[in-house]
This record gives structure tokens, C-alpha cells and sequence, in this order.
């Protein structure tokens, strides 16, 4: 057997007062968008997604210096359960731990600092400071951002990786006497989320998931995307919590959370509408956006690709759309054109090489330049 059963059922933990997993209801998640430093922003942000039915809301932090910011948001947002995104620098957990419910961290980020500390021992460290805080946790594996000794490991294999990667930071956990924590497996492309997902839930049948779709993009297409994979692995009983991550104004941001509970209500009526060729020609990947957003112009500008692009719908090209400099780069790597905006100008590339930065008006002639030639490189390959 490849896969669990219908009966699959994982233990239950506590996240602020909700229980998840066991025989729990799935709950949707979502993430504000706002820049944490702008208290008032994420205050009504906040309350905006758990007004159409967030049951957990996630705030990035980057840096000390947005603690007392989180700190206000939280005295403003009392009753709403709240998770803390560590990003990069998992060494902030102790100052937030007092205003949140819950603290994720990813794996893939634990290496480059602190290098003389060991990756049991930051682990122990933040089991250590949600055990007192009551805290549970999110391990957050992505695959743009494996560990990189997973990835040497297995360099054949991503998915492997990453599975990998999740069962051994279970395992700390485990070593530690700490199950309060809950896993996600994440990528942009829908087919990988679900072999990741149903791959570690096989290993692991035991500990919760939270279900994503990175990157999934603008309406409609990010929608299609998160339920190509959303419907395979709840119709197996896969996923305790989800979030449907869509590049929307931030307006429009809580529209994530009724499109998850759309989907949870459609899959458990039995009803899938997955479009069963989608994926074959050309994919727009964006972020949803979060508080790293410098440019508030980069939703709009996700949109202009989208339309821009649609000439070219049935080439299969990979475009992505990313919205901070800081997983920018990184997360623009493997898709044959690549957009990431700083605070003034937008970076392309394509594949890995840079190509410049541009102006947020001039970038998009350039972007139809090189789709063209990209078009008309392919078609000389066809041909030869
Ligand atoms: S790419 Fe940057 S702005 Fe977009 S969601 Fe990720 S961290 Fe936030």
C-alpha cells in the first residue's frame, strides 16, 4: 500500500485552545499580508481573515525590532489564535513566544546561523521555549528552501529530501518529549505537494499536516492549483489544517480563507472539480504575498505578467512572480522566467542568470522580449 487508508486518523494537539488532528474538523488557516510594523494594518488584517473563518492566523517576524509591534497586535486581536513565521532567524522564538500561539519554523533555515550551534541543539532550544511559553509548533518544509544536507543526501531525489528532512525534525521532537507540533510539506507544483504529502504521511500516520500550495498565484489559476492537490489528499484524509495562498490585494486577502472552506465543504459532499489537464502549458506562479512586500506595487504587477503572458497560454513556460528580495532570488530559480521586486526596481531572470533590473513600467516590455525569444528557442529545439 502506497498510501493511508480512509481511516487514517493522526493524534490531537492543541493550538491555542483549537484541537487539531484526531477526530477535529480541519482547520483553515491564512496569513496577513501587512507589514507587521504596521500595527493597525495588521490588526484589521487579522481581524479580516478570522472574520470569513480563519481559525489560526499567520504574522511573519523578521527581527526584534518587530516584537513590540506583535506585541500591540496581539493586545488588539484577543481570542484570535495567532502563529509566528520565525522566516529566517529562529533565534527571535523567545521574544515573540510570550504574544503567539503558535511558532513555525522551516528546517531549511536553521543552518547558516549560529554555525557553531548543532541543528539538535537550536531544535531542543525551541521545543525548550514553546514548552514554557505553551506553545505548539509548526515544522515548515519547503522545497525551494531544503535543508542542504538532506539535499546532498539525496540529490537525485527532492521529495525524498524533504520528507526526510520533516521525519528526522519529528523525530527530535520525539526525542525531546514534545508532540504538540503539526508538519508542512509545501512546493508550487501541485503533483509534488501531493506526493510529498501522502509520502510523509505514510511515514509518519501519527503527526498532523498542514496543507499548502506555495506560490499558487493570482485567481483562478491559484485556486485550481491548490485544489488539484487539496482534493487528492483530503479525499485521503490527509491534512488537519490548510491554507489556500492566493496573490490578492490585501483588501481581497480573507477571500484564502473562503476559498479553503469552499473546498473543504466540496470535498467532504463529495463534489471534485479539479481540471484534469490542467498544467500542460503555460504556469504563473506568485506569491501571496507577505509583511516582506516592499512595493505595494507587486500584486498589481503579478497581474499585469498574467495579462501581458496570455498570448502565450499554450507554452509550457514556467513564470514566477515573487514578491521581496529576500526568497525573491532563490525561489525565482527554477522557473524559466523569473521576477522578484525590490523597493524601487524589479529583478528578471531567467533560470538561474540574471538578466537586470528594471523599473516596475519598463520591466514588462522586457519580460515580453524574452518570452518571445524563449518561445522561438524551444520551437528552433522542435525543429531541429
Ligand atoms: S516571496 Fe517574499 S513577499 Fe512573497 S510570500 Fe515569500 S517572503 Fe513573502
Amino acid at each position: 500500500m502506497d498510501q493511508p487508508g480512509p481511516q487514517r486518523k493522526t493524534r490531537q494537539i492543541d493550538i491555542g485552545g483549537i484541537p487539531v488532528g484526531g477526530d477535529a474538523p480541519v482547520v483553515v488557516q491564512s496569513m496577513c499580508a501587512t507589514r507587521t510594523m504596521d500595527i493597525d494594518a495588521t490588526v484589521a488584517q487579522t481581524h479580516q481573515l478570522a472574520r470569513a473563518g480563519a481559525g489560526i492566523v499567520r504574522i511573519a517576524l523578521d527581527n526584534e525590532k518587530e516584537v513590540a509591534a506583535l506585541k500591540e497586535i496581539r493586545a488588539q486581536t484577543k481570542g484570535i489564535v495567532i502563529s509566528v513565521d520565525l522566516q529566517e532567524n529562529y533565534k527571535i522564538a523567545d521574544k515573540v513566544a510570550p504574544h503567539v500561539d503558535k511558532i513555525r519554523y522551516n528546517p531549511g533555515h536553521l543552518h547558516h546561523i549560529e554555525k557553531a550551534r548543532t541543528i539538535p541543539q537550536k531544535v531542543r532550544w525551541l521545543v525548550d521555549v514553546a514548552r514554557d511559553h505553551n506553545l505548539a509548533i509548526r515544522i515548515g518544509v519547503n522545497c525551494g528552501s531544503v535543508a542542504p544536507a538532506f539535499l546532498a543526501k539525496f540529490p537525485d531525489d527532492q521529495l525524498k529530501a524533504i520528507v526526510e528532512s520533516a521525519a528526522y525534525h519529528c523525530d527530535l521532537m520525539d526525542e525531546y518529549g514534545f508532540n504538540r507540533f503539526i508538519v508542512s510539506l509545501k512546493d508550487s507544483d501541485p503533483a509534488k505537494v501531493v506526493e510529498a504529502n501522502r509520502r510523509f504521511a505514510q511515514r509518519r500516520p501519527d503527526v498532523p499536516i498542514h496543507l499548502g500550495v506555495t506560490e499558487a498565484g493570482l485567481p483562478p489559476d491559484g485556486i485550481i492549483k491548490t485544489r488539484i492537490a487539496f482534493e487528492k489528499l483530503l479525499a485521503q484524509h490527509i491534512g488537519e489544517t490548510i491554507r489556500v495562498s492566493l496573490t490578492l490585494p490585501n483588501e481581497r486577502k480573507h477571500e484564502e480563507v473562503v476559498v479553503g472552506h469552499q473546498i473543504l465543504a466540496d470535498v467532504a459532499a463529495g463534489r471534485f472539480i479539479s481540471v484534469p489537464d490542467y498544467g500542460q502549458g503555460l504556469n504563473i506562479i506568485s506569491c501571496p504575498s507577505c509583511s516582506r512586500v516592499e512595493n505595494e506595487r507587486f500584486v498589481e504587477l503579478a497581474q499585469q505578467v498574467k495579462e501581458l503572458t496570455a498570448y502565450a497560454a499554450q507554452h509550457r513556460i514556467t513564470i514566477a512572480v515573487m514578491g521581496c528580495r529576500v526568497n525573491g532570488p532563490g525561489e525565482t530559480d527554477d522557473a524559466d522566467l523569473g521576477l522578484w521586486c525590490g523597493p524601487t526596481t524589479v529583478n528578471l531572470k531567467k533560470k538561474d542568470r540574471k538578466l537586470g533590473n528594471f523599473s516596475y513600467d519598463d520591466v514588462l516590455p522586457r519580460l515580453r522580449q524574452e518570452l518571445d525569444r524563449l518561445i522561438e528557442e524551444r520551437a528552433d529545439l522542435i525543429n531541429q
